[in-house]
Parts: C-alpha cells; sequence; structure tokens
C-alpha cells in the first residue's frame, strides 16, 4: 500500500513498526541495501523567494525495498547510525548527489546547488573531507554549488573538533548550512566562532504560520538574526501561500516545501529544470 500523510513512502501500521522482529530484519537488510543498489535519493527543489526561480535542490535519501517498497530516511538512519552503516551510506550519497549535478549540468542546467545532509558519526569519519573532495572532482563540478546541511547538535558536541572540519570544508569551497535551526541547543555562539552560509528554519516552526503567534515570533527572530549575520535564511516545510506570503514578507531568503515540490525523484529533477 502506498500513499500516507502526503509522503509516498510505504504504510506500515504501529503493530508492525513496534515490533523487534521488524526492527532486527530491517536492520539486517541495511547491510544488503547498498550494495545491492537500493537505496535511492529524491530531490527537492529550493526556491529563490523573490524570483521563484529554482536555486537548488536537497537530495533526501529513500530505501527502495525489494518488498516493503519506499522506505523513508527515518525509518533507517537512526538504525544506520547505530550499526555505522551511516559512514559508507553518506559516502554513497555524496558521490551520487555529486554525479546528479553533473547530469544536471550537462543538461544545460548547471546553475544549481545541491544540498547533502551529513548527520552523526559521518562527522567523525575521518575520510569525509577526502570523499566530499573525490566526489567533487570526479563530477567536474564546482565545489560552490555543494552545500552541506549540518545539523545544530552537531557544532555544540565538539566545538574545537568541528572548527577544524569546518575548515577542511571551507577550503574545498563547499557551502555550510546548519540545518533544523531553532530545535536544538539555543546557544548561538557558534554562529559568531564558525563560517557558515546559510540556516534553514525547522519546518515545526513553519508549519504555524502565520496564525500561531510564538511560532511567528520565532521565525522573525531567526529571520532577522540570520539577515545580521548575512547567513542565507532557507524556511523548510512550506505547505501554504500564507506561509510563504509571511516569509517573503520577513525578509527570508528561499524556502522548500510541498507547496512548491515535494521531493522528486533524478529523471522528475531534470524535467523540471527543462520546464522553467
Ligand atoms: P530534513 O533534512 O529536515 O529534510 C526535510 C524533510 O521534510 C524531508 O523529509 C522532506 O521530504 C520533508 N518535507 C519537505 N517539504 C515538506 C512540507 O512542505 N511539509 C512537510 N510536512 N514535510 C516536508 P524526509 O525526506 O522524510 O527526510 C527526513 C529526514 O531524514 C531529513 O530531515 C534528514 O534529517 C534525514 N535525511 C534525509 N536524507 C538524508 C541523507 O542523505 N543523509 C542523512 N544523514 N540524513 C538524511
Ligand atoms: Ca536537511
Ligand atoms: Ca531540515
Ligand atoms: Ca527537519
Amino acid at each position: 500500500a502506498k500513499g500516507k500523510g502526503g509522503n509516498d513512502y510505504a504504510f506500515y501500521t504501529e503493530e508492525m513498526n513496534s515490533t523487534v522482529v521488524e526492527h532486527l530484519s530491517l536492520k539486517n537488510q541495511l547491510h544488503k541495501a547498498l550494495e545491492q543498489e537500493e537505496l535511492v535519493l529524491h530531490y527537492q527543489p529550493q526556491i529563490d523567494i523573490e524570483s521563484e526561480r529554482i536555486i537548488g535542490f536537497e537530495a533526501l535519501l529513500r530505501w527502495q525495498h525489494p518488498s516493503r517498497g519506499l522506505i523513508a530516511p527515518a525509518q533507517f538512519i537512526p538504525l544506520a547510525e547505530q550499526t555505522g552503516q551511516i559512514v559508507p551510506i553518506t559516502h554513497w550519497v555524496i558521490k551520487t548527489a555529486c554525479q546528479q549535478h553533473a547530469a544536471w549540468r550537462d543538461a544545460g542546467h548547471g546553475e544549481v546547488r545541491m544540498a547533502v545532509n551529513i548527520s552523526g558519526r559521518s562527522f567523525r569519519d575521518p575520510s569525509l573531507v577526502e570523499v566530499i573532495a573525490n566526489a567533487v572532482h570526479a563530477a567536474k563540478m564546482d565545489a560552490a554549488y555543494l552545500e552541506l546541511e549540518l545539523t545544530e547538535t552537531f557544532l555544540i558536541d565538539n566545538p574545537e573538533q568541528t572548527l577544524q572540519l569546518l575548515k577542511q570544508l571551507k577550503s574545498l569551497g563547499v557551502r555550510i548550512a546548519i540545518d533544523d535551526f531553532g530545535i536544538g541547543y539555543s546557544s548561538l555562539n557558534y554562529l559568531k566562532q564558525f563560517t557558515v552560509d546559510g540556516l534553514k528554519v525547522d519546518k515545526i516552526f513553519v508549519m504555524g504560520l502565520p496564525h500561531d503567534g510564538s511560532d511567528s515570533n520565532i521565525v522573525r527572530a531567526i529571520i532577522a538574526m540570520g539577515k545580521s549575520l548575512q547567513l542565507r535564511v532557507t524556511a523548510e516545510g512550506v505547505e501554504t501561500l500564507e506561509q510563504l506570503a509571511f516569509l517573503r514578507e520577513e525578509g527570508c531568503d528561499a524556502f522548500q516545501g510541498y507547496y512548491f515540490s515535494r521531493p522528486i525523484d533524478a529523471e522528475a529533477s531534470t524535467s523540471l529544470l527543462a520546464q522553467r
């Protein structure tokens, strides 16, 4: 069965999800998912709020399971973090995303950014920088088109190591965005310390716009802070015109969300670029 809550993920009952057996079998099968080429990336457009042009795409991972259909990242990334499988999976995501960027470029649409999510154990992966450098090189891609979305927790957990890693990444020329901004730690100190290029406003705040007073205030504050630090602010989870209007009014730079497009497969992403 398909289609639940607006996503095209396979549908599971609570009961199925909660059994230990299910959990274990997914964990075992995850080992084969990479080698059997069952992982796929979908791409969600990022839109400039003023011009409404596509300025980039975020690569979002899915597991095309042979019997269960499309599995959401929330169902297997935590498992992959536990087993350490996230490390080779992240390598695959980086390589695949860079290849896709080359495909867009070869189709005449090279002027868009590719955003990739990096989380958890991958930050402590000693080969991360080299893997990124190699992927960018192999795709003959300008590194400035690659944006890494890092979560706030990572920046806080290990500031010394983080600073080193960010310096290395910056020297490759890639862009850095802070993902899910506002839901993690409230210390904003690191924004001064680390050279980041952008912030992504988490969709839990965007959801309440424009009627929820506290969500509106939080989003307004994040945008104002981002602007004062000269960071590009992208709002995620934009589903309605009302939300978009609020964000535009407040000076948000870019947005992503079902209002414009769901995440789509590689083929559809290239057609979308060709249409615009
Ligand atoms: P995220 O990075 O915050 O990605 C945004 C999520 O919001 C995506 O869910 C996207 O499909 C969903 N979304 C986009 N627009 C809307 C909207 O208008 N309304 C609503 N309700 N949702 C929207 P998805 O694809 O299920 O990914 C969930 C999370 O899994 C991501 O959250 C990210 O943390 C993680 N993830 C996805 N791909 C990767 C990956 O390649 N590597 C790593 N490490 N994590 C990944
Ligand atoms: Ca993200
Ligand atoms: Ca996010
Ligand atoms: Ca999120």
